[in-house]
């Protein structure tokens, strides 16, 4: 209906807008996000290196500990000077647990095995070479990383044990491995990322799984083992493990030799991250197109309630544009929409009882009651204005402009209301028709002017003549007059009409020089009971030849129809 409607206007526009706004905002925070991810993984990827020395730092000192507090034990010292194997795996074998420690070994003086826990039964040996045992037998308390025969890769401290007298009888070792899938385990879950543990450039145990492909016994890549094992630098970056690209992070373990014997390696697939932050973009994707699909919805909804009401108004205020009033206009509501129906209601109601108002004055004026009043009280601004013009309009079309009594077209309204009430109640109707004397004379003797003076004197003169409210007198036209006497025997009608022609003769016309002028008037009358046949005309045209009678025969006197009267 409406090619440039409200939903095109707003709709359209609106929604291209919001498609605009959530596709940048999509790019922008894809953007981001991306930029964000690379951060992300970066800063990951530090804070796992900063945990791993962490948790190798920790590893030594806890190791210190479990052999420092454990070499100054009484029972420790009494059993190594005892050299009571039994005794000391009763008493160091609960210990590891509560140290964290993967193994204990206790030696003499000389470097030789009293007890292991982790072989119980291996006893005799000598440990002396090793770099924490060599120190704790020089009374140091010291920890390496260190291979070993059993244990591939660990951290091993020593502490000499003294006996009451100081004098040092023995040292305990305490270890942890890192060279046990357990370990591994541990520090993926502290790291959050894959760990793999290389004894030279050998992988011993690892996080990392591969169906069917037993990982561990394979080697690391040359590339990074150089830089890794020789260079003995650590290595942070990208790398392809086993067909799959990772973000890395290699730390070479240095022995007492200051030699790598050991590498740790973390690590995070690029694919899982990958998946990981598409997921995250599109499931903002998805959210920006459901946002966009409610907010369509929600603006469709929003215009279609506010153009809604507005295409019915619309469609009113149509109708009372092509002339019909007769519409009611039914928005409800307060908001603006609301108010603007409420107005035009107004404006057509006022324009409807405006309408209906003259309709009944027309009909009341048709009915020759010229004294019908529009209440224009009711009206107000320019509203009254109208009302209060179209009733003097209306008066004016009724009346005559010179002598101000009704007008020929009133007379005529009021004659065929009364002669229909006279047909009805077969009642006496009589009508006087008159006419001044020799006035073509009299305005060349005096002029025009002298002459609507006189018009208006004589109109007055016949208007106060008459004594029932029903009488009316109206201009015929000219010099000519016309009295309508409803209820009225010819006998009345005479008499009126022969007060009129008396009033006129006695009469002095106001005019410039004071004697005052006289006029006299002929007057014709005719009076009947109207019968179904009577015609109007005929009733006018015999008072009309009794007018001409009265003229005929000398003027300023009253003939009344028929003849015979
Ligand atoms: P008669 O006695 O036969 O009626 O003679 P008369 O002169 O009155 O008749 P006639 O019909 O020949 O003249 C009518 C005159 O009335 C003509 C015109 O000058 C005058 N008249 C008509 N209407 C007006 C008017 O509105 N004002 C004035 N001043 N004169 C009018
Ligand atoms: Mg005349
Ligand atoms: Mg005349």
């Amino acid at each position: 209906m409406f090619k440039k409607s409200f939903k095109v206007k707003i709709i359209l526009p609106t929604f291209a807008v919001l498609v605009a706004l959530v596709v940048v905002i999509n790019i922008f925070l894809a953007f981001r996000f991306l930029a964000m991810r690379e951060k992300l993984i970066d800063e990951k990827l530090v804070a796992n290196i900063n945990t791993l020395n962490l948790f190798l730092d920790e590893s030594e000192s806890n190791s210190k500990a479990a052999a420092v507090s454990m070499a100054l034990n009484p029972e420790v010292i009494e059993a190594v000077r005892e050299r009571d194997t039994y005794e000391l795996l009763r008493i160091f074998n609960p210990m590891q647990d509560l140290y964290r420690i993967n193994y204990y070994i206790i030696a003499d003086a000389e470097g030789t095995v009293l007890a292991r826990t982790h072989e119980p039964e291996h006893s005799g040996d000598s440990v002396a070479s090793q770099p924490n045992i060599a120190d704790a037998l020089n009374g140091k308390v010291s920890s390496y990383f260190e291979t070993g025969y059993i244990v591939k890769v660990s951290v091993c401290a020593g502490a000499p044990v003294y006996d009451t007298d100081g004098t040092l009888i023995g040292v305990i070792s305490a270890g942890i491995r890192f060279d046990t899938p357990d370990t591994v385990q541990v520090l993926k879950k502290l790291l959050n990322s894959e760990v793999t543990v290389f004894f030279g450039d050998t992988r011993i145990a690892t996080t990392i799984t591969r169906e069917g492909q037993n990982l561990i016994g394979t080697q690391l890549d040359p590339g990074i083992a150089e830089i890794v094992i020789k260079e003995k630098q650590e290595f942070t970056g990208e790398a392809e493990i086993f067909g799959e690209k990772y973000k890395v992070f290699y730390k070479p373990l240095l022995d007492a030799q200051n030699e790598v014997f050991a590498t740790f390696f973390s690590g995070m697939p690029e694919k899982e991250l990958i998946i990981e932050s598409n997921k995250s973009i599109r499931d903002g994707i998805i959210l920006g197109l459901g946002g966009l699909v409610v907010s369509a919805m929600l603006l469709f909804f929003i215009v279609s309630t506010i153009s809604k009401p507005i295409t019915v108004l619309t469609g009113d205020m149509n109708h009372i544009a092509d002339g019909d009033l007769h519409v009611d206009i039914n928005i409800k509501g307060e908001d603006e929409v609301g108010h603007l129906g409420k107005s035009l209601n107004k404006i057509a109601n006022i324009l409807r009882k405006l309408l209906d108002d003259i309709n009944i004055m027309i009909a009341e004026q048709e009915k020759g009651n010229t004294n019908y009043v529009l209440n224009t009280e009711e009206f107000h601004g320019d509203y009254e204005k109208l009302a209060s013009n179209i009733l003097e309009l209306a008066a004016i079309s009724m009346k005559d402009q010179l002598t101000g009594m009704p007008n020929r077209r009133s007379f005529d309204n009021r004659l065929e209301v009364e002669w229909q009430r006279a047909l009805r109640e077969q009642e006496s109707i009589s009508i006087l028709m008159m006419d001044i004397d020799k006035f073509k004379n009299y305005n060349d003797t005096f002029g025009h002017q002298q002459g609507d003076v006189t018009l208006q004197t004589i109109s007055k003169t016949i208007t106060q003549s008459l004594k029932r409210v029903t009488d009316f007198a109206a201009r015929w036209g000219g010099e000519e007059f016309v009295v309508l006497l409803p209820n009225t025997e010819k006998e009345g009608a005479v008499i009126v009409a022969e007060n009129i022609r008396k009033a006129i003769e006695n009469e002095l016309i106001p005019c410039s020089d004071e004697r005052g002028r006289k006029a006299t008037i002929s007057i014709g009358t005719n009076t009947l009971i109207p019968k179904p046949d009577d015609k109007i005309p005929e009733f006018i045209t015999a008072a009309d030849a009794a007018l001409y009678r009265a003229k005929e025969t000398g003027r300023n006197k009253v003939c009344h129809s028929p003849k015979d009267m």
